[in-house]
């Protein structure tokens, strides 16, 4: 089945001028929701993380049953003010200003093993940000997933060099 063209492309959304790739097609669909998981799994079974680190909202979608697959844990990264203990918290830049994510503290075990998880990887400000944030915690980052990556954006030239896993490129 060609999972990739359940993904939906929507002109001028969220401004215009902006080609939204809306995955919410995808996850309706039972084979290709089962298909990108399976998938993704594959391709980071040898990364061996201990945790999944996923960013809100979408990078929940994916890295939760990530996690379940590959017997790790799953811990969130959320927008300021959502999460109840004491917090790491990162400023990065956007388009227009800046925007923070945070992580508990208390959430991952020094020295192990993190996959940051994403749907989609574009200027990639929020999986650079989401490094830095699980580098303050003194963990080992071993790679990064992403079910979608916009390859003329060249997000990846921000991330360390670490394995990248996409499965669609557009
Ligand atoms: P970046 O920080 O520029 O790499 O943008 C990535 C973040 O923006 C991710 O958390 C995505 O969920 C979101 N994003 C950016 N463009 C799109 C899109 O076309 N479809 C879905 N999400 C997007």
């Amino acid at each position: 089945m060609d999972v990739k063209s359940l993904i939906r492309e929507i002109p001028d959304f969220p401004k215009p001028g902006i080609l939204f790739r809306d995955i919410t097609t995808l996850l309706r669909d039972p084979e290709g929701l089962r298909s990108t998981i399976d998938t993704l799994t594959e391709k980071c079974t040898d990364l061996a993380p201990d945790y999944i680190v996923g960013m809100e909202s979408r990078g929940f979608i994916f890295g939760a049953p990530l996690a379940y697959k590959l017997g790790a844990g799953f811990i969130p990264v959320r927008k300021p003010g959502k999460l109840p203990a004491a917090v790491h918290t990162v400023e990065y830049e956007l388009e227009y200003g800046t925007d923070k994510l945070e992580i508990h503290q208390d959430a991952l075990r020094p020295g192990s093993r993190v996959l940051i998880v994403d749907d989609l990887i574009a200027t990639g400000g929020t999986a650079a940000a989401t490094a830095s944030l699980v580098q303050q915690t003194g963990c080992e980052l071993v790679g990064f997933g992403f079910i979608i990556e916009l390859v003329d954006l060249s997000g990846r030239k921000l991330l360390p060099d670490i394995p990248i896993k996409t499965l669609f490129q557009f």
